[in-house]
């Protein structure tokens, strides 16, 4: 089949696949109707695997990537996912292109506090959130899978374990404010894995996690060219804010606050439409007004339509 967005009422929504789409791990069911064939990204854009199946839940209307097509979650305990993204897997490469990155996740926490809590950060990598909060924090956990950054988070001061179970032992009903910033589309099981950060957190304590937004703009607006880039080999799941209340929910935990956050200036949207490609951060001549941008960013996140999800949720009293 040619790269094309399915038309789901089209389509008989009988399981397409069942060893690529098992159970939903978010709400058990069995049906998933196929939104999307064809080549989704692996890595950098430019890379990508030739013949994906990107389907929806019947269930609670989460999207997954066919199992064929996802990478093995083992890909993450050494430096092989940093690779394949083209990035850096030493520690001082992944701070110096991540803490710049730290002022977005800050103002989503803005108006709350951190000071005098216990945090924790699942999916950390090297720590760059965690680094901006310790100073207000009482004690920080970092939980992260990828060993290259185990020795650097110890030595910072803060209590390091590869997975959330194993963190359970010292940590259970402890955290009040757990973060957790684009990793829930990573993993094999959404549902358990907010439930195993669930048991970590106190009760009345928040959760803040972080998504791609499946109602991106630019997947309305590109229909044929941005689902192969939007979708990629290393993301097996994709949330709206409404599949993404129903995970935390199928894990114990009430949704409190919903924010949308648009990651790019308006270059970026226009140099989409213009080449069908990337263009980052660089701006177009006559379009560089950080007004502008502002606008920008502000219209998307109120319409829902900018890049990313930021939900938070809260572990309900006993
Ligand atoms: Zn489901």
């Amino acid at each position: 089949m040619s790269i094309a967005t399915l038309d789901a009422a089209s389509i008989d929504p009988a399981t397409p696949d069942l060893v690529a789409f098992p159970d939903c791990a978010v709400c058990g069911e069995q049906a998933w109707i196929p939104i999307y064939e064809g080549p989704v990204r692996d890595g950098a854009f430019g890379n990508s695997r030739a013949s994906g199946m990107v389907a929806e839940c019947v269930g609670c209307g989460v999207r997954r990537l066919d199992e064929h097509s996802c990478h093995d979650d083992a890909v993450y305990t050494d430096a092989a996912y940093r690779e394949i993204l083209g990035e850096a897997s030493d520690t001082n490469g992944f701070h110096a292109a991540h803490d710049p990155l730290q002022l977005e996740r800050l103002n989503v926490v803005n108006p709350m506090t951190l000071r005098g809590k216990v945090v924790a950060d699942v999916g950390c990598a090297a720590g760059s959130f965690l680094d901006f909060v310790a100073g207000l924090a009482r004690s920080v956990i970092a939980i992260e899978p990828g060993k290259p950054y185990h020795e650097s988070l110890t030595r910072r001061g803060f209590h390091v374990y590869d997975y959330t179970t194993h963190a359970l032992d010292d940590c259970v009903g402890a955290v009040e404010h757990a973060f957790s910033f684009q990793v829930i589309e990573h993993v094999e099981a959404p549902a358990a894995f907010l439930t195993e950060i669930a048991a970590l957190m106190a009760p009345g304590g928040r959760l803040t996690v972080s998504t791609p937004n499946r109602g991106d703009l630019l997947m309305e607006l590109l229909p044929e060219d941005y689902p192969p880039f939007f979708y990629r080999s290393v993301h097996r799941w994709y949330f709206s804010d409404d599949s993404l209340a129903r995970c935390g929910r199928a894990a114990g935990l009430v949704p409190v606050e919903t924010r949308f956050v648009h990651r790019f200036g308006v270059a970026n949207t226009l140099r989409w439409l213009r080449e069908r490609a990337p263009g980052g951060r660089h701006p177009l001549p006559g379009l560089d007004d950080p007004a502008l941008d502002s606008v920008w960013r502000d219209t998307l996140a109120r319409e829902g339509t900018a890049d990313t999800i930021y939900m938070t949720f809260e572990k309900p009293l006993p």
